[in-house]
């Protein structure tokens, strides 16, 4: 169990709720103050013996040096799509192995996201698990490529094949062009304004 606070506490709110939930012992808890205050962090992690983990919110290595130089988490969580790309996270993920620091980088994108992801952590010594919502993504998600990477027993295969190991299904997506209203590409997965099962990705 995993728990994710998204940012929403005060750290002694945070310090409060990691006391109540630590006889459940999560394996982390994710994001409990505003990813901006790393003091704030650092200070949960002093009063928890909880692992903390973040990251999702901090878009460069140097975002990174601050929580790294702060020890202010136990496991970070870069997004290769939102950080830099592959080589800016293998950087990153180098560094906090230096910190005794593990990696679960977040990945809530399709195929390729989740496929360069699964590269990345066959090369690091230090990776922890990969986010996926495989159980969640829309439909048109897997009609985009193949293999598209499935969990079994809790565990992905490695990408085979030369390359990534995938192949596009360049008609498919041509065929299935983003929503957009007014410029702006819609998530319809994530519409928590509208749908009220929203954080069951509206399946
Ligand atoms: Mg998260």
């Amino acid at each position: 169990m995993l728990i994710e606070m998204h940012g929403r506490f005060a750290p002694h709110q945070a310090i409060e709720i990691a006391r109540a939930v630590e006889r459940f012992q999560p394996g982390w808890l994710e994001e409990p103050c505003r990813p901006d205050d790393l003091d704030a962090l650092a200070l949960v992690a002093r009063h928890t013996p909880l692992p903390i983990a973040t990251g999702e919110r901090l878009y460069s290595a140097n975002a990174y040096r601050d929580l790294f130089a702060r020890r202010a988490c136990h496991i970070i969580q870069p997004d290769i799509n939102q950080c830099g790309g592959l080589l800016e996270v293998k950087k990153i993920a180098a560094t906090a192995e230096t910190h005794s620091m593990m990696v679960a980088p977040h990945n809530v994108g399709g195929i390729v996201s989740t496929t360069a992801a699964l590269h990345l952590m066959a090369g690091l010594r230090n990776g922890f698990l990969l986010e996926h919502f495989n159980d969640f993504v829309d439909e048109d998600v897997k009609q985009v490529g193949a293999p598209y990477p499935e969990v079994v027993d809790g565990h992905f295969a490695l990408p085979g094949g030369p390359g990534w190991g995938i192949e596009l299904n360049e008609e498919y997506i041509a065929e299935h062009p983003p929503v957009t209203v007014d410029g702006v590409i819609q998530d319809p997965g994530l519409n928590m304004f509208v749908d009220g099962d929203w954080n069951r990705r509206g399946r």
